[in-house]
Order: C-alpha cells, then structure tokens, then sequence
C-alpha cells in the first residue's frame, strides 16, 4: 500500500465505501466528515452529479483513444480551456496521469527547452529543502525529503534551497510569514557555485503541503522569479497541491501573482474523479521545443493515458463545476473565518505552531520524545474513530477539507480536532 505503515493497517483497516458532497461513510456504515479533500483533491466535494454524468457519457462514447500521432476531442478542449486556468503566457498543456508524472514531465520539457536552444549544458535542477514533488526519480530527486530518497538513487545534478520555515522567528504566524525574500537569495549562492549556464530550472510549491503546510514568507516566491529570469533559468511551480482554489485563486501563482514558466497540475484537476495531471506549458517554451526540432516527433516523451478520455471528460465537467459555484472565490471569502477557526488550536494541548492560507491550516505537536510521528498518528486515528477524516505528516496535522465546507463543518472540523488533543498524551 502507498505510504502505509502495511502490517499496522493490516490489523486494523479503515475501509472508506461511499461518498457524497462533504462525507465519507466506511464500509461499516460510519459517517466521516472530509477535513483533507481525500487527499486534497475532492475541491468541490464527493459525487458532484456533473462529473459522474461526464464520465459515464464519455465512457459510453469513447472509453480509450490513443495519443501517440493520434487524437480526440475531449483532450483539446480541455487544452484550449486550460488556457484560462494557467497564468498569463502558459498556453500549452502536456497531459499526464498523477501529480508525479507531471512534475517529471515538466524537468523534461525543461531539459528539452534548452537543448532545443543549443544549451544542453544546463541539466541541473535546483529543489528545495521540505518539498515533496512526488515520487519519479525526477520528483525524489529534486523533492527535499530524505526518507523517499534513503533507499533509492537520485538524479546527478542536483542542489536545494533552504526550507523557509521557521518556528522560532514565525509561529502562530496569520497567512503568509513575514518577508523574508532573502531567503530566495540563496539561489545566487547556487548560481555563483554551479554557474547560471549549467542549470536549466528551479522548481518548488507554492506553499509546501505535503511536508507540513508551509506558506511563502511574503516576498519570497517575487524574489525567486526576478533571480531566475535573470539569470535564464525557468521557474516551475509545483500546483498538485495549490492548484484549483486551495489557495483562494485558480492557482499559487495567481494568489502571489507570480507567473512561472512550467507549472505542474493534478488532484483537482478532475475533483479527484479520474487520475490526471497535466503541465501547463509557456508559448515560448512550446516555441522552442516545438518549432525547433526537425521534421518529426518533437518531444520524445508521453504515456498511453495521456489525455485518458474519461479523465479528460471529468477534467472539463470539474472546472465547468468549480466556475459555476465559484469555488475557488468561495474558498477565499471563507479564508478568515477559517484562519480564526485555525488559530483558536493555538492554546490546545501539545500545539507549537498553528498555520493557515485559503482553505489549509497546519497544526503542529510537540513530538513525543523518542517517537516522532507517534502522537499525530494518534490523532489521526482517534479522529477518524470520530468521525473526522484529516491527514498528517510527520507530528504536523494538515487540514484542507473540499471547498464547499460551510461554516458550521468548519467548526465540526476544528472541535472535532481540539476535543481528540484534550484527550491525548
Ligand atoms: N507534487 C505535489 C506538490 C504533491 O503534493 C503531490 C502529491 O501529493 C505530488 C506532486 C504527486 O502527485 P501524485 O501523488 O498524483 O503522483
């Protein structure tokens, strides 16, 4: 099982059997309240009747169509709609099927982009300490995460920013930390030691998720944009996570208006209906790559579901789902009330640190001395006896529930959590 403690969840399964809008119910009949969007990608709740009817059509009509010298429909139109999700000059959409094959689709096309340009001596990437990007060699590699990398190889190649998290300088902090573009300066201490013309690009989240909901210190993501445009090096942001109003935008990027040159996209992309993922290309990236090979296939690199029919299907009724109920505005005029809801946590047993942006909130333990994880493992587990379905990382308890939340299950969110750390070691 993917990243599970196997023989522990062997001995006591938790089956989730159905779903709908806000709730899970198990295969035992419980009712739990969705506090992580699944695995933060059900943005606009479980079984929205648009996306289901999307999916049945398409798989009535067209269940596969391959995309190597081929094509269909669906999978343009969902490229040309895209167009209006990515920020300003990404026109350009490159399907994939998960979050992980989108980041190390884009390494690739970054790659491709300057060899395109005669510059194949910019093959280094830059990642960044407390990211995750998956888990493609590609991903691991520039992902700063040293358990998914102990027993693996990782790419030649390869440096890392400084995390920009700081507890001691920034707990409880409202929103994003305080500025710190300074740390984004450490890229020109990578430049001066590698040389700009051996790296081909810098990739980071937005906000970090995975690794315990870190927001950009203000300033930071502007900084980072102006050093890399500077010194040729492409920018891409990893949106698996941000993407699709998490961050009360359709993206980080329009949150922090910041445009990058790549952007990686998954989760809910199709509300979590149908695997997907998808890199939103820059018309000049596209130019390069495109219009400067020889005659040909141009870019030596896709998969056999790549713009999978059924996914694209579900992919076109998610975005027409979340325009119509304008989730992604909702999710920022709900951000306050949120953040209140977050912070109240701060005097609970065992917190250190309480964080938040659009509609994600980090809580942090104090670890349990010689067990680290243990006590947010606990947590999770008595939640979910609870009726709660969060999602931890490490002692951090992330909570990121569909976008549709109301007020009132914001509350049943955060008093179902405070109640389970009262009644904890
Ligand atoms: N990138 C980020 C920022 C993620 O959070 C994730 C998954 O959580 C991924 C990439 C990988 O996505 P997937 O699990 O769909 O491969």
């Amino acid at each position: 099982m993917p990243f599970t403690d196997n023989r522990g969840y062997k001995a006591e399964p938790r089956l989730l059997a159905s779903a709908e809008g806000m709730h899970y119910w198990t295969a035992n009949g419980r009712k739990v309240l969705d506090g992580a969007a699944g695995l933060w990608c059900v943005n606009a709740g479980h079984g929205r009747k648009s996306i289901v009817a999307a999916i049945q059509r398409q798989a009535a009509e067209l269940d596969y169509a391959p995309t190597f010298q081929l094509g269909h429909p669906l999978a343009f139109q969902l490229a040309e709609r895209l167009r209006d999700f990515f920020p300003g000059a990404l026109n350009r959409s490159f399907f994939t099927n998960s979050g992980s094959e989108a980041v190390d689709s884009a390494l690739k096309i970054a790659l491709a982009y300057h060899h395109s340009l005669g510059r194949e001596g910019r093959s280094r990437f830059v990642g960044r300490q407390r990211s995750y990007h998956g888990v493609g060699f590609g991903g691991i590699s520039v992902g700063g995460i040293a358990r998914n990398t102990e027993a693996f190889v990782v790419l030649p190649g390869v440096d890392h920013l400084p995390h920009t998290f700081d507890l001691a300088g920034a707990a409880f902090s409202r929103g994003q930390p305080s500025a710190r573009p300074d740390l984004a300066d450490d890229l020109e201490r990578i430049v001066a030691l590698r040389g700009a013309e051996t790296i081909a690009a810098v990739i980071v989240e937005p906000l970090a998720g995975s690794t315990g909901v870190l927001p950009p210190p203000v300033g930071y993501l502007e900084r980072l944009r102006e050093i890399t445009a500077r010194h040729g090096i492409l920018l891409i942001f990893d949106e698996v996570i941000t993407g699709f109003g998490r961050l009360g935008a359709a993206t980080g990027a329009a949150r922090f208006g910041v445009e990058p040159d790549l952007m990686a996209i998954a989760k809910g992309l199709t509300n979590g209906a149908a695997p997907m993922g998808c890199v939103g290309v820059s018309d000049a990236i596209y130019d390069a790559v495109v219009g400067g090979a020889p005659r040909g296939i141009e870019f030596f690199h896709g998969y056999t579901y790549s713009g999978h029919p059924l996914a694209a299907a579900a992919a076109l009724a998610s975005l027409e789902l979340y325009a119509e109920e304008g989730l992604f505005e909702r999710a920022l005029s709900l951000e306050a009330l949120w953040e209140d809801a977050a912070h109240a946590l701060a005097d609970a047993p065992h917190v250190i640190d309480v964080r938040n942006l659009g509609l994600v909130a980090g809580i942090e333990l104090e670890p349990r001395a010689g067990e680290p994880g243990a006590r947010a493992l606990e947590v999770f587990h008595r939640c979910f006896d609870e009726g709660l379905l969060i999602r931890v990382t490490g002692d951090i308890i992330a909570l990121s529930p569909p976008l549709i939340v109301s007020a009132d299950q914001i509350d049943e969110i955060f008093g179902r959590v405070a109640k389970v750390l009262a009644g904890i070691d």
